[in-house]
């Protein structure tokens, strides 16, 4: 999976004409001021089923080899052609972690092991929540997936910080960074 939302305008998702029809029964949503939430949302006219808009939960790693990381570089829409760490939309059934372990191997086709929460990465004009994790390879062998045109160690020194994906990209590899950097320095 990708991150088709993150970062687009939220506006097709605020748009009445977006999500006309309730779910439930398919009968039609119209807006309403709901008093007690003091937000306006979508309601179903006949069977008052509430249509929330809330973000979407999105799970990266970065995983670590040697002192290198990898990368990958998306070949679908939003951002094709730019790196960014493996990440995908948590399912139902998983949680996040298993989701992070799982995508990571179906953008690089590498086993990662967890080794810690990295940060959670949230914006009011993003439709998607990330939570990425510190990860180190534990086997696999990298290979090109539908969803990489390319997968490739970088050297952390070597970044490359002009053409990444997204504003999260940037943001989480910097944090990253600096963990690495002062986990290096004598205490
Ligand atoms: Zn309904």
């Amino acid at each position: 999976m990708d991150y088709r939302a993150t970062h687009q305008s939220l506006q097709h998702l605020t748009d009445s004409n977006w999500a006309r029809f309730c779910p439930r029964c398919g009968c039609g949503l119209e807006e309403r001021y709901i008093e007690a939430e003091q937000h306006l949302r979508k309601i179903c006219s006949a069977c008052g089923f509430i249509f929330y808009l809330n973000p979407k939960v999105v799970a990266g790693a970065v995983p670590r080899q040697g002192d290198s990381i990898w990368l990958v570089r998306r070949s679908v829409e939003p951002a094709s052609g730019h790196w960014t760490f493996p990440g995908g939309y948590v399912d139902l059934g998983e949680s996040v972690t298993e989701a992070a372990i799982r995508e990571t191997h179906e953008e690089t086709r590498l086993d990662i092991r967890l080794d810690g929460l990295l940060n959670i990465y949230s914006y009011s004009n993003a439709a998607n929540v990330l939570v990425v994790y510190r990860a180190t390879v534990i086997g696999g062998v990298a290979g090109v997936t539908p969803e990489s045109r390319e997968v490739r160690a970088f050297h952390i020194d070597e970044i490359p910080w002009s053409s990444l994906a997204f504003p999260s990209t940037r943001e989480a590899l910097s944090d990253y960074i600096k963990l690495e950097m002062s986990a290096r320095e004598p205490r």
